[in-house]
C-alpha cells in the first residue's frame, strides 16, 4: 500500500488538494484534525479531552492522534493506500508512524511539503473562517500560536524525512491548480 505525506503549515491548502489527490489516486483520505472535529460534534470522551487544546491551538497528545491512525490502516485494506494531511505533527509521531508501518512490512512512500509564507497563512485561514466556521480559524492569537507550533514542533520533521530520502517540496504560494498539478506530478 501507498502511504503519503501531505505536509505543511496550517492554511498551506493541504484540505483542499488532499481532496483532489484521493479521486485522482484513489486514496483513503486522513485527516487527523477532521477526525478530531468529528469527536468533538459527538462529545465523545476523546472529543471532549482534546477540544480545549485545538480551540487554544494546541497539539494533542500524540498516542491519541497515533492510535486513531493505526485503527484506520487495520480498518482499511482495500483503497490504494492513505493519504496522511495533518499527521505526524511531531517528531514522536513520525516515529511511531515508521513503527506502526514497519510492524505490516511497510514504510512512508512520499511526504509532499506545501510550503507558503506566514503572511499568506493569515490570509488563508481568515478565508477559511468565512466559509468553515472552526472556532480555531476565528481569533488571531490562536492562528499564531498554531503557526508558532508548526515551527517548533512540526517543522523538524523536513528533515527528517529529507534525511529518509523521502521529502518533496512544492510552493503552495501558486493556484489551486497549479499547485494541485505540481503534487500530481510528484507523487
Ligand atoms: P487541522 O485540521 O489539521 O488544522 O487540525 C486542527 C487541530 O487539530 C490542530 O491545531 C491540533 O490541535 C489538532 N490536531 C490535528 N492533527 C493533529 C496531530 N497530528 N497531532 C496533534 N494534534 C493534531
Amino acid at each position: 500500500m501507498k502511504y503519503y505525506i501531505l505536509f505543511g503549515p496550517p492554511g498551506a491548502g493541504k484540505g483542499t488538494q488532499a481532496k483532489f489527490m484521493v479521486e485522482k489516486f484513489h486514496l483513503h483520505h486522513v485527516s487527523t484534525g477532521d477526525l478530531l472535529r468529528k469527536e468533538i460534534a459527538a462529545k465523545t470522551p476523546l472529543g471532549i479531552q482534546a477540544q480545549q487544546l485545538i480551540e487554544g491551538g494546541n497539539l494533542v497528545p500524540d498516542e491519541v492522534v497515533a492510535g486513531m491512525i493505526e485503527n484506520l490502516f487495520a480498518s482499511d485494506r482495500t483503497s490504494a493506500g492513505f493519504l496522511l494531511d495533518g499527521f505526524p505533527r511531531t517528531i514522536r509521531q513520525a516515529e511511531m508512524l515508521d513503527e506502526m508501518l514497519a510492524k505490516r512490512g511497510e514504510e512512508v512512500t512520499k511526504v509532499v511539503s506545501l510550503m507558503i509564507e506566514d503572511s499568506l497563512i493569515f490570509k488563508r485561514i481568515a478565508n477559511r473562517a468565512q466559509i468553515e466556521g472552526r472556532a480555531d480559524d476565528a481569533d488571531p492569537a490562536v492562528i499564531q500560536n498554531r503557526i508558532d507550533t508548526y515551527h517548533q514542533k512540526t517543522e523538524p520533521l523536513i528533515a527528517y524525512y529529507k534525511k529518509a530520502g523521502k521529502y518533496c517540496e512544492i510552493d503552495g504560494n501558486q493556484t489551486i491548480e497549479a499547485v494541485a498539478e505540481s503534487i500530481s506530478a510528484a507523487m
